[in-house]
Protein backbone atom coordinates (compact mmCIF):
# COMPACT_ATOMS: atom_id res chain seq x y z
CA UNK A 1 0.00 0.00 0.00
CA UNK A 2 1.37 3.22 -0.92
CA UNK A 3 1.48 6.00 1.64
CA UNK A 4 -1.18 8.55 1.56
CA UNK A 5 0.37 12.19 0.69
CA UNK A 6 0.75 14.56 3.30
CA UNK A 7 -1.59 16.90 2.28
CA UNK A 8 -4.44 14.16 2.62
CA UNK A 9 -3.39 13.69 6.18
CA UNK A 10 -3.53 17.50 6.98
CA UNK A 11 -7.31 16.97 5.36
CA UNK A 12 -8.35 14.41 7.85
CA UNK A 13 -7.30 16.71 10.78
CA UNK A 14 -10.66 18.60 12.60
CA UNK A 15 -11.33 22.23 12.44
CA UNK A 16 -10.97 23.79 16.63
CA UNK A 17 -14.78 24.25 16.14
CA UNK A 18 -15.31 20.48 14.89
CA UNK A 19 -13.47 19.36 18.06
CA UNK A 20 -15.11 21.41 20.21
CA UNK A 21 -18.53 20.26 19.01
CA UNK A 22 -17.72 16.50 20.25
CA UNK A 23 -19.52 15.72 22.92
CA UNK A 24 -16.56 14.89 25.21
CA UNK A 25 -14.89 18.06 24.47
CA UNK A 26 -18.04 19.79 25.12
CA UNK A 27 -18.08 19.07 28.62
CA UNK A 28 -14.74 19.63 29.23
CA UNK A 29 -15.23 23.25 27.58
CA UNK A 30 -18.34 23.27 30.31
CA UNK A 31 -16.26 22.58 32.95
CA UNK A 32 -12.81 23.93 32.39
CA UNK A 33 -13.65 27.28 30.00
CA UNK A 34 -14.04 27.67 26.32
CA UNK A 35 -10.88 29.88 25.81
CA UNK A 36 -8.52 27.66 27.77
CA UNK A 37 -9.73 24.04 26.08
CA UNK A 38 -10.03 25.94 22.77
CA UNK A 39 -6.01 27.20 23.07
CA UNK A 40 -5.26 23.20 24.12
CA UNK A 41 -7.43 22.11 20.94
CA UNK A 42 -5.25 24.46 19.06
CA UNK A 43 -2.12 23.14 20.35
CA UNK A 44 -2.34 19.31 19.87
CA UNK A 45 -3.66 19.92 16.48
CA UNK A 46 -0.65 22.09 16.30
CA UNK A 47 1.37 19.21 17.32
CA UNK A 48 -0.13 16.63 14.93
CA UNK A 49 0.48 19.25 12.37
CA UNK A 50 4.44 19.02 12.98
CA UNK A 51 4.05 15.31 13.15
CA UNK A 52 2.28 14.82 9.59
CA UNK A 53 5.20 17.32 7.95
CA UNK A 54 7.76 15.03 9.98
CA UNK A 55 6.87 12.23 7.86
CA UNK A 56 6.03 10.18 11.78
CA UNK A 57 1.91 9.71 10.61
CA UNK A 58 0.59 7.82 8.47
CA UNK A 59 -3.21 6.73 7.49
CA UNK A 60 -3.10 4.16 10.46
CA UNK A 61 -1.35 5.83 13.05
CA UNK A 62 -3.54 9.65 12.44
CA UNK A 63 -6.26 7.34 12.90
CA UNK A 64 -5.14 6.52 16.67
CA UNK A 65 -4.17 10.17 17.44
CA UNK A 66 -7.65 11.55 16.31
CA UNK A 67 -9.26 8.92 18.14
CA UNK A 68 -7.11 9.97 21.63
CA UNK A 69 -8.29 14.03 20.66
CA UNK A 70 -10.60 14.58 24.21
CA UNK A 71 -7.96 12.75 26.01
CA UNK A 72 -4.98 14.54 24.58
CA UNK A 73 -6.57 17.84 24.74
CA UNK A 74 -7.78 17.16 28.23
CA UNK A 75 -3.84 16.16 29.05
CA UNK A 76 -2.76 19.61 27.26
CA UNK A 77 -4.96 21.72 29.68
CA UNK A 78 -3.55 20.02 32.36
CA UNK A 79 -0.32 20.92 31.86
CA UNK A 80 -1.26 24.17 30.93
CA UNK A 81 -2.61 25.10 34.10
CA UNK A 82 0.18 24.01 36.12
CA UNK A 83 2.32 25.75 38.26
CA UNK A 84 5.25 25.88 36.79
CA UNK A 85 6.60 27.09 40.74
CA UNK A 86 6.72 23.80 42.53
CA UNK A 87 7.45 22.33 45.93
CA UNK A 88 10.71 20.04 45.79
CA UNK A 89 12.49 18.15 48.46
CA UNK A 90 15.92 19.86 49.18
CA UNK A 91 18.24 16.18 50.24
CA UNK A 92 20.92 18.39 49.30
CA UNK A 93 22.26 19.38 52.84
CA UNK A 94 22.70 22.95 51.93
CA UNK A 95 20.72 24.54 54.46
CA UNK A 96 20.02 28.07 52.59
CA UNK A 97 20.01 27.12 49.02
CA UNK A 98 19.80 29.85 46.67
CA UNK A 99 18.56 28.10 43.69
CA UNK A 100 15.81 26.04 46.28
CA UNK A 101 14.38 29.08 47.65
CA UNK A 102 16.48 29.74 50.99
CA UNK A 103 15.06 29.60 53.85
CA UNK A 104 11.42 27.99 54.60
CA UNK A 105 9.49 30.03 56.61
CA UNK A 106 7.90 28.92 60.26
CA UNK A 107 3.94 27.60 60.62
CA UNK A 108 3.33 31.53 62.39
CA UNK A 109 5.12 33.67 59.41
CA UNK A 110 2.51 31.92 56.98
CA UNK A 111 -0.33 32.13 58.87
CA UNK A 112 0.28 35.89 59.86
CA UNK A 113 0.53 36.39 55.84
CA UNK A 114 -2.39 34.30 54.88
CA UNK A 115 -4.33 36.33 57.81
CA UNK A 116 -2.94 39.86 56.55
CA UNK A 117 -3.16 39.51 52.60
CA UNK A 118 -6.44 37.56 53.08
CA UNK A 119 -8.12 41.13 54.01
CA UNK A 120 -7.14 44.67 55.09
CA UNK A 121 -4.70 45.96 57.36
CA UNK A 122 -2.96 48.82 59.22
CA UNK A 123 -0.16 48.35 57.07
CA UNK A 124 0.22 52.81 57.08
CA UNK A 125 -2.42 53.21 58.90
CA UNK A 126 -2.06 54.75 62.89
CA UNK A 127 -5.20 52.89 64.63
CA UNK A 128 -4.81 55.34 68.16
CA UNK A 129 -4.94 58.48 65.64
CA UNK A 130 -6.93 57.43 62.75
CA UNK A 131 -4.29 58.95 60.36
CA UNK A 132 -1.32 57.72 58.20
CA UNK A 133 1.27 55.22 59.31
CA UNK A 134 4.93 53.83 58.15
CA UNK A 135 4.67 50.60 57.07
CA UNK A 136 8.31 50.22 58.16
CA UNK A 137 7.12 50.83 61.75
CA UNK A 138 5.62 46.92 61.91
CA UNK A 139 8.70 44.85 61.50
CA UNK A 140 11.03 48.30 62.74
CA UNK A 141 9.61 47.80 66.39
CA UNK A 142 10.73 44.74 66.68
CA UNK A 143 14.01 44.97 65.20
CA UNK A 144 14.58 47.67 67.45
CA UNK A 145 14.26 45.43 70.58
CA UNK A 146 15.95 42.41 69.22
CA UNK A 147 19.05 44.28 68.59
CA UNK A 148 18.67 46.70 71.79
CA UNK A 149 18.78 43.15 74.21
CA UNK A 150 21.57 41.24 72.18
CA UNK A 151 23.66 44.74 71.37
CA UNK A 152 22.82 46.73 74.17
CA UNK A 153 22.45 49.69 71.77
CA UNK A 154 19.54 51.97 70.18
CA UNK A 155 19.58 51.28 66.41
CA UNK A 156 16.49 51.52 63.53
CA UNK A 157 15.86 49.06 61.11
CA UNK A 158 14.76 49.74 57.75
CA UNK A 159 13.29 46.86 55.24
CA UNK A 160 14.10 46.38 51.65
CA UNK A 161 13.17 43.89 48.93
CA UNK A 162 16.85 42.33 48.72
CA UNK A 163 20.14 42.48 50.44
CA UNK A 164 21.49 43.51 47.28
CA UNK A 165 19.23 46.50 47.34
CA UNK A 166 19.89 47.19 50.64
CA UNK A 167 23.63 47.94 49.88
CA UNK A 168 22.48 49.96 46.88
CA UNK A 169 20.47 52.13 49.16
CA UNK A 170 22.94 52.32 51.45
CA UNK A 171 26.15 53.59 48.87
CA UNK A 172 23.44 55.77 47.20
CA UNK A 173 22.29 57.51 50.66
CA UNK A 174 25.58 57.89 51.91
CA UNK A 175 27.90 58.22 48.68
CA UNK A 176 26.14 59.26 45.75
CA UNK A 177 28.86 61.24 44.32
CA UNK A 178 32.05 60.38 46.40
CA UNK A 179 34.27 57.49 47.03
CA UNK A 180 33.61 54.60 48.81
CA UNK A 181 36.76 52.49 50.02
CA UNK A 182 36.88 48.87 49.57
CA UNK A 183 39.65 46.14 50.59
CA UNK A 184 40.43 44.13 46.87
CA UNK A 185 40.32 41.25 49.19
CA UNK A 186 36.49 42.17 49.62
CA UNK A 187 35.35 42.55 45.60
CA UNK A 188 33.56 38.79 45.31
CA UNK A 189 30.62 37.89 43.18
CA UNK A 190 28.17 36.52 45.55
CA UNK A 191 25.86 33.58 44.26
CA UNK A 192 22.44 35.09 42.07
CA UNK A 193 25.29 37.70 40.39
CA UNK A 194 25.96 40.66 42.89
CA UNK A 195 28.87 41.88 42.30
CA UNK A 196 29.96 44.91 44.74
CA UNK A 197 31.21 46.75 42.12
CA UNK A 198 28.40 46.47 39.57
CA UNK A 199 26.31 47.71 42.25
CA UNK A 200 28.22 50.32 43.49
CA UNK A 201 28.59 51.98 40.01
CA UNK A 202 24.82 51.81 39.64
CA UNK A 203 24.38 53.85 43.06
CA UNK A 204 26.63 56.72 41.81
CA UNK A 205 29.40 56.06 44.19
CA UNK A 206 33.38 55.57 43.12
CA UNK A 207 34.74 52.31 44.17
CA UNK A 208 37.99 53.35 45.58
CA UNK A 209 39.81 49.87 45.75
CA UNK A 210 42.68 49.16 48.38
CA UNK A 211 45.23 46.93 49.19
CA UNK A 212 45.70 43.10 47.86
CA UNK A 213 43.65 40.36 47.02
CA UNK A 214 45.38 38.63 50.68
CA UNK A 215 46.24 41.65 52.58
CA UNK A 216 44.62 44.45 53.41
CA UNK A 217 46.04 47.05 56.12
CA UNK A 218 44.18 49.52 57.99
CA UNK A 219 47.02 51.86 56.95
CA UNK A 220 45.84 51.01 52.98
CA UNK A 221 42.70 52.53 53.98
CA UNK A 222 43.90 55.61 55.48
CA UNK A 223 46.21 56.41 53.09
CA UNK A 224 43.10 56.51 50.38
CA UNK A 225 41.23 59.09 52.51
CA UNK A 226 40.70 62.62 50.53
CA UNK A 227 37.92 65.09 51.07
CA UNK A 228 36.04 62.23 48.42
CA UNK A 229 35.90 59.87 50.91
CA UNK A 230 32.36 59.24 51.77
CA UNK A 231 31.96 55.31 52.91
CA UNK A 232 34.33 52.73 54.36
CA UNK A 233 32.22 49.97 53.31
CA UNK A 234 33.45 46.32 54.55
CA UNK A 235 32.01 43.42 52.87
CA UNK A 236 31.54 39.85 53.97
CA UNK A 237 33.48 37.70 51.50
CA UNK A 238 30.28 34.74 51.47
CA UNK A 239 30.73 31.61 50.00
CA UNK A 240 34.44 32.51 49.16
CA UNK A 241 36.97 31.92 51.68
CA UNK A 242 40.95 32.97 51.93
CA UNK A 243 43.50 30.69 53.81
CA UNK A 244 46.72 31.18 54.43
CA UNK A 245 48.90 34.25 54.23
CA UNK A 246 46.39 36.91 54.59
CA UNK A 247 45.51 39.85 56.76
CA UNK A 248 42.36 42.25 56.89
CA UNK A 249 42.00 44.99 59.72
CA UNK A 250 38.68 44.18 62.02
CA UNK A 251 36.10 46.29 61.95
CA UNK A 252 36.77 48.21 65.06
CA UNK A 253 39.99 49.31 63.57
CA UNK A 254 37.56 50.50 60.38
CA UNK A 255 35.24 52.17 62.77
CA UNK A 256 38.03 54.16 64.71
CA UNK A 257 39.28 55.28 61.54
CA UNK A 258 35.83 56.58 59.85
CA UNK A 259 35.33 58.25 63.22
CA UNK A 260 39.07 60.21 63.37
CA UNK A 261 37.98 61.20 59.31
CA UNK A 262 34.14 61.56 60.38
CA UNK A 263 33.05 58.85 57.70
CA UNK A 264 30.42 56.40 58.14
CA UNK A 265 31.63 52.55 58.40
CA UNK A 266 29.42 50.09 56.49
CA UNK A 267 29.68 46.20 56.99
CA UNK A 268 27.46 44.05 54.08
CA UNK A 269 27.30 41.23 56.05
CA UNK A 270 25.48 39.31 53.60
CA UNK A 271 23.82 36.72 55.75
CA UNK A 272 22.97 38.42 59.00
CA UNK A 273 22.81 35.86 61.68
CA UNK A 274 20.13 37.42 64.19
CA UNK A 275 21.37 34.10 66.78
CA UNK A 276 24.97 32.82 67.64
CA UNK A 277 26.34 30.18 65.75
CA UNK A 278 28.51 29.13 68.25
CA UNK A 279 25.53 27.34 70.09
CA UNK A 280 25.36 24.84 66.68
CA UNK A 281 29.21 24.59 66.56
CA UNK A 282 29.95 27.25 63.76
CA UNK A 283 32.67 29.87 65.11
CA UNK A 284 33.81 32.48 62.16
CA UNK A 285 30.48 34.24 61.72
CA UNK A 286 30.14 37.45 63.51
CA UNK A 287 25.82 38.41 64.47
CA UNK A 288 24.42 41.75 63.32
CA UNK A 289 24.52 42.93 66.94
CA UNK A 290 28.03 42.11 67.31
CA UNK A 291 29.09 43.95 63.80
CA UNK A 292 26.94 46.95 65.51
CA UNK A 293 28.17 46.62 68.87
CA UNK A 294 31.88 47.43 67.12
CA UNK A 295 30.34 50.81 65.89
CA UNK A 296 29.22 50.07 62.57
CA UNK A 297 27.31 52.93 61.01
CA UNK A 298 24.49 50.29 59.38
CA UNK A 299 24.93 47.02 58.48
CA UNK A 300 23.04 45.08 55.29
CA UNK A 301 22.10 41.59 55.26
CA UNK A 302 18.99 39.16 54.20
CA UNK A 303 15.89 38.08 55.72
CA UNK A 304 16.06 34.60 54.03
CA UNK A 305 19.51 33.34 54.87
CA UNK A 306 20.40 33.07 58.13
CA UNK A 307 17.72 35.21 60.03
CA UNK A 308 15.66 32.11 58.68
CA UNK A 309 12.56 34.51 57.57
CA UNK A 310 11.31 35.93 53.89
CA UNK A 311 13.36 37.35 51.33
CA UNK A 312 14.24 41.17 51.90
CA UNK A 313 17.16 42.86 52.73
CA UNK A 314 17.69 44.33 56.13
CA UNK A 315 19.22 47.97 57.41
CA UNK A 316 20.07 48.24 60.81
CA UNK A 317 22.26 51.13 62.50
CA UNK A 318 22.68 54.25 64.19
CA UNK A 319 19.21 55.80 64.12
CA UNK A 320 20.40 58.91 62.64
CA UNK A 321 22.08 57.10 59.80
CA UNK A 322 18.81 54.87 58.82
CA UNK A 323 16.53 58.14 59.16
CA UNK A 324 18.55 59.15 56.08
CA UNK A 325 18.10 55.89 54.28
CA UNK A 326 14.50 56.06 55.00
CA UNK A 327 14.39 60.00 53.06
CA UNK A 328 15.50 58.42 50.26
CA UNK A 329 13.25 58.47 47.41
CA UNK A 330 15.18 55.22 46.35
CA UNK A 331 13.75 53.45 49.74
CA UNK A 332 10.29 54.06 48.09
CA UNK A 333 10.87 52.19 45.03
CA UNK A 334 12.52 49.20 47.04
CA UNK A 335 9.97 48.82 49.40
CA UNK A 336 8.34 45.47 49.98
CA UNK A 337 4.92 44.85 50.28
CA UNK A 338 2.53 43.66 53.56
CA UNK A 339 3.43 40.26 52.93
CA UNK A 340 7.52 40.42 53.82
CA UNK A 341 6.40 42.59 56.76
CA UNK A 342 3.76 39.79 58.17
CA UNK A 343 6.43 37.06 57.58
CA UNK A 344 9.26 39.39 59.50
CA UNK A 345 7.03 39.95 62.19
CA UNK A 346 6.21 36.27 62.69
CA UNK A 347 9.91 35.37 62.17
CA UNK A 348 11.43 37.94 64.98
CA UNK A 349 8.76 37.20 67.15
CA UNK A 350 10.31 33.59 67.56
CA UNK A 351 13.67 35.20 68.29
CA UNK A 352 11.86 37.70 71.02
CA UNK A 353 10.55 34.41 72.61
CA UNK A 354 13.98 32.59 72.30
CA UNK A 355 11.74 30.00 69.99
CA UNK A 356 13.87 29.70 67.09
CA UNK A 357 13.41 26.29 66.78
CA UNK A 358 10.14 27.22 65.45
CA UNK A 359 12.06 28.71 62.38
CA UNK A 360 12.70 25.47 60.29
CA UNK A 361 15.99 26.78 58.78
CA UNK A 362 17.59 27.25 62.34
CA UNK A 363 16.05 24.37 63.43
CA UNK A 364 17.31 22.27 60.67
CA UNK A 365 21.24 23.41 61.61
CA UNK A 366 20.14 22.73 64.90
CA UNK A 367 19.33 18.82 63.89
CA UNK A 368 21.80 15.99 65.90
CA UNK A 369 23.46 13.15 64.11
CA UNK A 370 21.64 11.05 66.23
CA UNK A 371 18.13 12.31 64.85
CA UNK A 372 19.10 12.22 61.73
CA UNK A 373 20.29 8.71 62.10
CA UNK A 374 16.55 7.57 63.43
CA UNK A 375 14.88 8.85 60.86
CA UNK A 376 17.54 7.72 58.01
CA UNK A 377 17.26 4.40 59.47
CA UNK A 378 13.60 4.38 59.79
CA UNK A 379 13.44 5.52 56.00
CA UNK A 380 15.42 3.28 55.10
CA UNK A 381 13.77 0.32 57.19
CA UNK A 382 10.48 1.09 54.32
CA UNK A 383 12.73 0.49 51.14
CA UNK A 384 12.46 -3.06 50.22
CA UNK A 385 15.28 -5.24 49.06
CA UNK A 386 15.61 -4.43 45.09
CA UNK A 387 17.86 -3.13 42.69
CA UNK A 388 18.69 0.21 45.27
CA UNK A 389 21.52 -0.04 47.37
CA UNK A 390 21.37 1.90 50.27
CA UNK A 391 23.69 2.69 53.23
CA UNK A 392 24.07 5.33 55.56
CA UNK A 393 27.90 7.03 55.21
CA UNK A 394 28.86 10.16 57.20
CA UNK A 395 28.91 13.65 55.81
CA UNK A 396 28.83 17.35 56.24
CA UNK A 397 25.92 19.13 56.22
CA UNK A 398 26.54 23.32 55.47
CA UNK A 399 24.69 26.36 56.23
CA UNK A 400 24.57 27.94 52.83
CA UNK A 401 23.82 31.33 51.52
CA UNK A 402 26.88 32.53 51.49
CA UNK A 403 27.11 32.29 55.65
CA UNK A 404 30.47 30.91 57.09
CA UNK A 405 32.12 29.23 54.13
CA UNK A 406 34.65 27.01 56.12
CA UNK A 407 31.74 25.67 58.36
CA UNK A 408 30.20 22.38 57.87
CA UNK A 409 27.85 20.31 60.15
CA UNK A 410 28.23 17.02 60.91
CA UNK A 411 25.13 14.87 59.44
CA UNK A 412 24.69 11.32 58.27
CA UNK A 413 23.89 10.71 54.34
CA UNK A 414 22.23 8.14 52.78
CA UNK A 415 24.23 6.61 49.66
CA UNK A 416 21.92 5.49 46.69
CA UNK A 417 23.34 3.17 44.16
CA UNK A 418 21.78 1.40 41.29
CA UNK A 419 23.25 -1.83 39.59
CA UNK A 420 23.38 -0.53 35.83
CA UNK A 421 22.42 2.95 36.12
CA UNK A 422 24.84 5.72 36.45
CA UNK A 423 24.74 9.04 39.68
CA UNK A 424 23.48 11.62 37.00
CA UNK A 425 20.95 9.12 35.56
CA UNK A 426 19.44 8.16 39.49
CA UNK A 427 19.44 11.82 40.47
CA UNK A 428 17.24 12.59 37.51
CA UNK A 429 14.95 10.04 38.20
CA UNK A 430 14.84 11.53 42.10
CA UNK A 431 13.90 14.77 40.63
CA UNK A 432 11.37 12.78 38.25
CA UNK A 433 9.64 11.98 41.66
CA UNK A 434 6.51 14.01 42.80
CA UNK A 435 7.44 16.33 44.82
CA UNK A 436 11.00 16.11 42.95
CA UNK A 437 13.47 14.79 45.18
CA UNK A 438 17.08 16.98 44.80
CA UNK A 439 19.80 15.48 45.85
CA UNK A 440 23.73 15.90 46.43
CA UNK A 441 26.07 14.29 43.31
CA UNK A 442 29.28 13.75 44.52
CA UNK A 443 32.32 11.77 43.14
CA UNK A 444 29.66 9.36 41.52
CA UNK A 445 27.62 8.61 44.12
CA UNK A 446 24.34 9.98 45.29
CA UNK A 447 23.75 11.12 48.55
CA UNK A 448 20.56 12.43 50.52
CA UNK A 449 20.97 14.69 53.42
CA UNK A 450 17.93 14.56 55.39
CA UNK A 451 19.01 17.85 57.38
CA UNK A 452 17.34 19.65 54.73
CA UNK A 453 14.31 17.66 54.49
CA UNK A 454 11.33 18.52 56.44
CA UNK A 455 10.30 15.66 58.55
CA UNK A 456 6.72 15.67 57.18
CA UNK A 457 8.46 15.10 53.48
CA UNK A 458 10.31 11.70 54.96
CA UNK A 459 7.88 9.72 53.57
CA UNK A 460 8.17 11.12 50.45
CA UNK A 461 11.19 10.74 49.79
CA UNK A 462 10.94 6.75 50.70
CA UNK A 463 7.92 6.56 48.16
CA UNK A 464 10.12 8.21 45.62
CA UNK A 465 13.25 5.61 46.56
CA UNK A 466 10.82 2.43 46.74
CA UNK A 467 9.42 3.68 42.99
CA UNK A 468 13.25 3.44 42.09
CA UNK A 469 13.43 0.04 43.79
CA UNK A 470 10.63 -1.32 42.20
CA UNK A 471 10.70 0.19 38.72
CA UNK A 472 12.25 -2.62 36.26
C1 LIG B 1 23.89 37.07 49.81
C2 LIG B 1 24.66 38.31 49.92
C3 LIG B 1 24.20 39.49 49.30
C4 LIG B 1 22.97 39.51 48.47
O1 LIG B 1 21.84 39.22 49.23
P1 LIG B 1 20.39 39.06 48.53
O2 LIG B 1 19.45 39.08 49.67
O3 LIG B 1 20.44 37.78 47.78
O4 LIG B 1 20.22 40.22 47.62
C5 LIG B 1 24.95 40.62 49.46
N1 LIG B 1 26.09 40.61 50.18
C6 LIG B 1 26.56 39.50 50.79
C7 LIG B 1 27.83 39.56 51.56
C8 LIG B 1 25.85 38.31 50.67
O5 LIG B 1 26.30 37.20 51.28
Amino acid sequence: MKAAPQSALYRQLPSVDELLRQPEIATLAQREGHTAVAEAARNVLARLRDEISAGRLDAKTIEVALGGMAEAIERQLRAALAYSLETVINATGVVLHTNLGRAPLSAAALEHMREIASGYSNLEFDLATGERGRRDHHAGRLFSRLLGQQAGLETSTVVVNNCAAAVLLALNTLAEGGEVIVSRGELVEIGGSFRVPEIMAKSGALLREVGTTNRTRIVDYEKAITTATRMLLRVHRSNFRMVGFTESPRLEELVALGAKHRIPVVEDLGSGALFDLRAIGVNDETTVAESLRAGADAVTYSGDKLLAGPQAGLLSGKPAVIARMRANPLFRALRVDKLTYAALEATLLAYLRSDMAALPAIAMMQLSVEEIRKRASALMDGIPEGKLELILIEGESVPGGGAAPGAALPTLLISVHCEGTTAGELAAALRRASPPVIARVEEGAVLLDLRTVLPAQDAQVAAALRTLAETP
